[in-house]
This record gives C-alpha cells, structure tokens and sequence, in this order.
C-alpha cells in the first residue's frame, strides 16, 4: 500500500495551518509549525501570490492530508460524492469521515489518524464482530467498532477505557468505553466535520 513517508510537519507548514497529524504532540511547544510557520523549503519564506487555482489546489491538498489519502484515492472519492444525491462536498467529507481510521480516530482510540491507521492495519477492530484490517472500509449508520477480544489486553488498549471516559467523541458516535468499542449511530452532518476545510473549493478544484 503507498502511503506519504516524509515528515509530515512540512505538510502542516506547506498548508500554511496547523493539520493535527501527530497527536498530542500538536498541542505542545513542539510543534514544528509553531516554531517555523514558514513554508518548508529553500525558498519557503518567500511571498507569493496565489491565484484561484492555488487557493482550489491548496484546500484539496489540505483535506486530503488531514484524512491521509492519497491523490488517485481522494479522486475516487470524489467520483463518488458526486455520483451520488445531495451536496458533492458535504458526501465528499462524510465519505471521508466513515473510513474505519477515521472513525477508531473519532472515538478516542488513537491520538492522530495515522496512529489510527495502525492499530486498523495490525488487525486489532472488528466490525459487527467481523476482524477488519482495511483502514478505508466504509461505515455505516447501525456498524459497531470494537477492539478484538485476543487484543484487548495488549499495549495500545491497556489504558483505553480510560482515555475513551475522557475522550469527547462526536454525536454521531456512542463509545462504549468499558467494552472497548463505539457505535455509528447516524450520518455525521456538515456542521459534525471539521469546519475549516472548505470542501466547495476541493469541487471547483475538479471541476475546472
Ligand atoms: Fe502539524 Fe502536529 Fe507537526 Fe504541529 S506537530 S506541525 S500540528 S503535525
């Protein structure tokens, strides 16, 4: 599976805003992009002016690293969200926020969505009691996300049910912190997805 392998700071920097792909150590002084906000590069520092291309290509850039998918994926997507009835960017994001990482990062499992991606990919969650490992399966309103009986008592879910007590997942999830596992319970809506992306210029992107 292809997947980005450079550090992924620069991403934060290249967008020019603070993406939360590492966790908590986003939220400390740490954080590359508060120490250096500037573009990465040679000539990053430099002021460029960016026409409506840029602004279309820079925002599908951004969701697209924030849900860490790559290009020909995220364009499958949005064939998708297209295909489909409604408004293409709100299908666009809510297809985005039912991949399995992105719900077991919802619920408090992991602290970014690449550490999310993880715990999927070594096979630790079943969905409605089947053992998934695909980090984009879709979910859907009714599917119960839990942690596989055999790995339950191992490192990454040790102190779970604590940090799930704790964890403020979003309405459209139940947790059930002391079963280890969450249930999708409805459509996330628009004003449920991360409000600063704006998925109307990811349409004008492909749409040009
Ligand atoms: Fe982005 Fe987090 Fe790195 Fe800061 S620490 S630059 S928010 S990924």
């Amino acid at each position: 599976m292809a997947r980005y392998t450079e550090s992924v700071c620069r991403l934060c920097r290249r967008e020019g805003t603070k993406l939360f792909l590492k966790g908590s150590r986003c939220y400390t002084k740490k954080c590359a992009f508060e120490r250096r906000p500037s573009p990465p590069g040679q000539h990053g520092v430099r002021r460029r002016k960016v026409g409506d291309y840029g602004v279309q290509l820079r925002e599908k850039q951004k969701v697209r690293r924030v849900y860490a998918v790559l290009e020909r994926q995220f364009r499958n997507y949005f064939d998708l969200a297209e295909a489909r009835p409604g408004v293409t960017g709100e299908n666009l994001l809510r297809m985005l926020e039912l991949r399995l990482d992105n719900v077991v990062y919802r619920l408090g499992f992991a602290g970014s969505r690449a550490q999310a991606r993880q715990l999927v990919g070594h096979g630790h969650f079943a969905v409605n009691g089947r053992p998934t490992s695909i980090p984009s399966f879709q979910l859907k309103p009714g599917d119960r996300i839990a942690v596989r009986e055999s790995r339950a008592s191992r490192e990454p879910f040790k102190m779970a049910k604590e940090t799930l007590r704790s964890h403020q997942a979003p309405e459209w999830l139940s947790v059930e912190p002391a079963k280890l596992a969450g249930t999708v319970v409805d459509l996330p809506r628009r004003d449920q997805m991360p409000l600063d992306l704006n998925e109307q210029l990811v349409v004008e992107y492909y749409s040009r």
